[in-house]
């Protein structure tokens, strides 16, 4: 069986970044699940998993555009400590949930000084070229219900 549109794909993969080192990789744990054709994984790699079927090997770079989006130097910004009421110690690198002009995000803190808290909003990954080893595990039809939800269900995908 390929894949196409609807399909449920598991695949095991590893993701490494422009430098080389391991950014993410479903090593260890049961393959990532998902629903092809309907935006559940980044564009780039879904597009290049289109066609192939299981046990087929892949590596593929996604450029940022296809990825996490490029950085967007407006998403970092220096708020008053007051921000932060009830956080004990604010520290480089701790994140928090936000309310944005866009929506809830997740922002991280990268600097800490007098002035204010400078956090970052940019996706972790985002202007990142990745790089993605991937071997597709499984290829099957999705259920009315999965269709229904736009997402997997069971091993490797939602459970609910
Ligand atoms: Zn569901």
């Amino acid at each position: 069986m390929q894949i196409s549109k609807h399909k449920v794909v598991a695949i095991d993969y590893t993701l490494t970044g422009p430098d080389g080192a391991v950014l993410d990789s479903s090593e260890g744990r049961e393959p990532l699940a998902y629903l092809h054709g309907a935006g559940n994984i980044i564009a780039g790699l879904e597009a290049e998993l289109e066609g192939k079927t299981r046990g087929d090997k892949l590596d593929v770079t996604v450029a940022p555009a296809e990825g996490y989006g490029e950085r967007n130097e407006a998403l970092i910004q220096q708020v008053p400590r007051s921000m932060f009421e009830g956080v004990d110690k604010i520290e480089p690198g701790m994140r928090f949930n936000a309310m944005s002009d866009a929506g809830p995000r997740v922002v991280v803190v990268t600097a800490v000084d007098d002035d204010g808290i400078t956090i970052d909003g940019n996706h972790p990954l985002a202007g990142m070229e990745l790089h993605f080893a991937v071997t597709i595990m499984d290829v099957r039809d999705a259920t009315e219900e999965e269709l229904e939800h736009g997402h997997v269900h069971g091993a490797g995908g939602h459970q609910h």
